[in-house]
């Protein structure tokens, strides 16, 4: 049932002082850096000293590149990956080849976790490359002793035949994409329920809702896995799902947690929302001290009924950035999807424009519909627009104006989805 059951189930106080261990190996590596060389970081007596260390921040990173963050001499650095750069400058990342594979090994424990073992086929749909959702997991997999296919994005037919012909089990992949991947299933006449093996589908490296989470559980016939990580710690493998699917344990003997208040940088206590904040206990190449993710979540309460004792995360609502304010009303992409998607027969994609009209903003929300219903009376058509636009309306206090639009005719993205088109004049 355990990966690595010690680790795993260590009580806390066990931890706290494992944590401040490896926080100040890792004070004493990053001392190295320039970055943090300036800083005239010293050692802590506690985990709650480590409160008056400065944050580290997306546009630290950026200002230190290309070797501002590396902490190690290059003959001991064996790889560099780089972050999307979904929200600006990509930034880089070196590992040892220590870090490769305790990274590894967290990927590993994450697919363990679920269920995964050897026999199983495990198909990675994610991009290899500079992006780090396809190599991550290659060696976490890997090192599991899964049969690993590197199939990588797009060509979605190969992707299926692959499927098929090797009796997948497992598939690593966007949920965004396995929404597009369905749809082509359809199209070939084939019912992943009866003509497929797949059991297991990791879904991660954007943010989605547990309503698109179910409607791709439903779809596949698999269970959905929640998988949250970040290039700048590693990539995947940070926080994960088990099969409680309630929360990501995040792996607290490899980083300490932090939840702060975005506006302030003020530490909020557990079950508060905020943005997750992250210091790294293992990495030798490129130590991070309170680094400020830009994503949003909240530590949940209690213990997990699966007996591991990490703290788990909520699935992430979004990064800081990501929320639209529509004529004064704050509103995140992720309550849109989650509306759309609990209405039948809708929902495989969408997209949010913004549109100004007459100085005001308005919200409009493109919603594709499954073909059967695209094909009804105008009528149906007609109601269901109308259902849609209560319902964002009431889950936004914004009233959108909706369109339903045929399948497929939304743009797909080979990345990660873009969701928001933003085209108010002011914001450009
Ligand atoms: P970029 O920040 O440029 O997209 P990465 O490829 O390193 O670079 O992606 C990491 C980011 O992706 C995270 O900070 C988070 O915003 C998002 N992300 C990753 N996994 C998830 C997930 N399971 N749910 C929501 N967002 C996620
Ligand atoms: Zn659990």
């Amino acid at each position: 049932m355990y990966w690595q059951k010690k680790l795993e189930t260590m009580d806390a106080e066990e931890l706290r002082a494992l944590q401040l261990k490896q926080l100040n190996l890792s004070i004493a590596r990053a001392k190295n850096a320039p970055f943090y060389r300036s800083r005239g970081l010293r050692e802590v007596k506690s985990l709650e000293e480590l409160q008056e260390i400065p944050f580290t921040t997306k546009q630290d990173l950026r200002d230190g590149f290309p070797y501002g963050f590396l902490a190690v001499g290059l003959n001991e650095v064996v790889r560099l990956h780089s972050s999307s750069g979904t929200t600006g400058n990509p930034t880089v990342v070196f590992h040892t080849a220590t870090d490769i594979d305790q990274w590894a090994n967290l990927v590993a424990r994450c697919m363990y976790m679920t269920g995964v073992r050897p026999g199983d086929v495990f198909q990675n749909t994610m991009g290899y490359g500079l992006f780090t959702g396809g190599l991550g997991f290659h060696y976490g997999a890997e090192k599991l002793g899964v049969l690993t296919i590197p199939i990588g994005p797009g060509n979605s037919k190969r992707q299926i035949w692959f499927m098929q012909k090797f009796g997948t089990t497992v598939v690593h992949i966007l949920p965004s994409y396995a929404m597009h991947l369905y749809s082509i299933v359809e199209e070939l006449g084939i019912d992943p329920k009866a003509d497929l093996k797949l059991r297991i589908a990791f879904i991660g490296s954007e943010p989605h809702s547990d309503e698109m989470r179910r409607q791709i559980e439903r779809l596949w016939g698999v269970k959905a896995y929640n998988s949250y990580g970040l290039s700048e710690v590693c990539g995947p493998g940070v926080a994960f799902e088990c099969p409680e699917q309630n929360g990501m344990h995040i792996w607290e003997d490899s980083f300490i947690v932090e939840i702060v208040d975005p506006a302030t940088g003020r530490v909020l206590p557990d079950g508060e929302e905020g943005e997750l904040v992250l210091t790294t206990l293992q990495r030798e190449a490129m130590p991070l001290l309170r680094y400020r993710t830009g994503d949003l979540t909240r530590i949940l309460p209690g213990r997990c009924p699966c007996g591991r004792t990490h703290r788990r995360i909520e699935r992430i609502k979004g990064r800081t950035d990501d929320m639209l304010i529509v004529n004064g009303v704050n509103i995140f992409p992720i309550q849109i999807e989650r509306t759309i998607m609990r209405v039948p027969g809708v929902g495989k994609n969408y997209l949010i424009e913004i549109h100004e009209e007459r100085h005001m903003d308005r919200l409009h929300v493109k919603v594709e519909v499954d073909r059967e219903v695209f094909h009804g009376t105008l009528a149906e058509l007609t109601g269901l627009k109308e259902r849609l636009t209560e319902e964002l309306k009431t889950e936004l206090t914004v009233t959108p104006v909706v369109s339903i639009c045929e399948p497929g005719s939304l743009p797909v993205s080979e990345g990660k989805a873009k969701r928001v088109v933003d085209l108010r004049t002011k914001n450009k």
